[in-house]
């Protein structure tokens, strides 16, 4: 069930050809609204190993960090895929999701 959830997760960001974010991913996927991106950030650490895996190190999972929509700051140094909530240097909470593709090395 879990890994059907990944391979398809797999696929849409293969197949996208835009970065997604989780909420996106969420949306294609008809998960939950308010509980799927939820979901989809704990998957994403698991899809970057098995797509790097699969692919022999070819293809790897990027991720667009995030970024404060009134002043600008981007969140560089996340160590896992999540949507910040607030911004460090201004406070704000409308943060631009981070957002994630497939691609060839
Ligand atoms: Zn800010």
């Amino acid at each position: 069930m879990e890994e059907t959830v990944r391979e398809r997760i797999v696929r849409l960001l293969e197949e996208a050809g835009h970065p997604l974010s989780a909420e996106e991913i969420a949306a294609l996927l008809g998960l939950d609204p308010r509980t799927g991106a939820k979901e989809v950030y704990t998957h994403l650490s698991h899809v970057a190993r098995t797509v790097w895996r699969r692919s022999g190190g070819r293809k790897q999972v990027f991720m667009e960090p995030p970024s404060c929509r009134a002043c600008g700051y981007v969140f560089k140094s996340l160590n896992k895929p999540r949507r910040p909530s607030k911004c460090p240097r201004c406070g704000s909470q409308r943060i631009d999701p981070p957002r994630f593709i497939i691609m060839e090395v």
